[in-house]
């Protein structure tokens, strides 16, 4: 796996980008839930109350797409220090574990046709952390990722994200671009850069998991979003073997 491309040769073959966190592994496993904690437990060490704690990680979260770029905005805070002390922190090995339908998804890509990428909004720590407990580095391509050192860096659904992503990659045809994310407005940012083949992860059964409030804020559209834009939901990661047929060797 690389973290950036070596520029230079086309190629022509498509990228299918998948989100990472909630995406390739289940919402079930609490991740979010433990991480939201973590974050809170930071809001807290800044002086805030709880009621603001809460107030300010929500709209942090709905309005930058990530908590962290409303504390680098209106707080004097070390995101490096922040990525160790929530992201950096998570006992994720007893959390996730490798999941062997899921790395034979990736082994049946038909890698003459596709490159396969990873677009997170976590940190590069993080990302690679869980692509190598579920056994997919080696099966991913490249990384993208949110790069907390630098200032005012971009994260999904903001449009630079995505060209960023595409620059990385070395694609220049949007209409190449397949892209699977558990969060809808992620979605919306990426049809809105004219990426084609975008689904949309819908987890089954997350009703139970903090009462339906991560699967509530996946939902949300983001501003401005078309209405009637169609994108494929898909409730499995299996279900892209009927969702993208052209993709896959077998
Ligand atoms: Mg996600």
């Amino acid at each position: 796996m690389s973290a950036s491309h070596q520029s230079g040769s086309a190629d022509d073959r498509a990228v299918v980008w998948f989100d990472i966190d909630n995406t390739l592994y289940s919402a079930s496993s609490r991740i979010s839930h433990v991480m939201g904690h973590k974050i809170h437990a930071y809001f807290l060490k800044l002086g805030l109350t709880h009621d603001e704690a809460s107030e300010l990680h929500l709209r942090y979260y709905t309005q930058y797409g990530l908590a962290l770029r409303g504390l680098t905005r209106h707080h004097d805070i070390d995101p490096l220090d922040f990525d160790r002390q929530c992201d950096g922190s998570l006992p994720l090995e007893d959390m996730i574990q490798f999941d062997p339908s899921l790395r034979k998804l990736f082994e049946d890509i038909d890698r003459s046709k596709v490159r396969v990428w990873a677009l997170t909004n976590a940190y590069r720590p993080h990302a690679e952390r869980v692509l190598r407990i579920l056994q997919l580095d080696d099966l991913i391509d490249g990384l993208v990722y949110c790069d907390y050192r630098v200032e005012n860096f971009s994260c999904k659904p903001e449009p630079e994200f995505y060209q960023l992503a595409m620059k990385q990659a070395n694609i220049s045809d949007p209409s190449k671009c397949y892209f699977i994310d558990d969060n809808r407005g992620n979605i919306d940012g990426a049809r809105a850069q004219g990426w084609a083949k975008c689904v949309h992860f819908c987890e089954k059964g997350l009703e139970a998991v903090e009462g339906g409030r991560t699967m509530q804020i996946g939902k949300e559209r983001a501003p401005g979003a078309k209405s009637d834009d169609d994108v494929e939901i898909v409730t499995s990661i299996e279900e892209l073997r009927v969702v993208w047929p052209e993709i896959f060797k077998i």
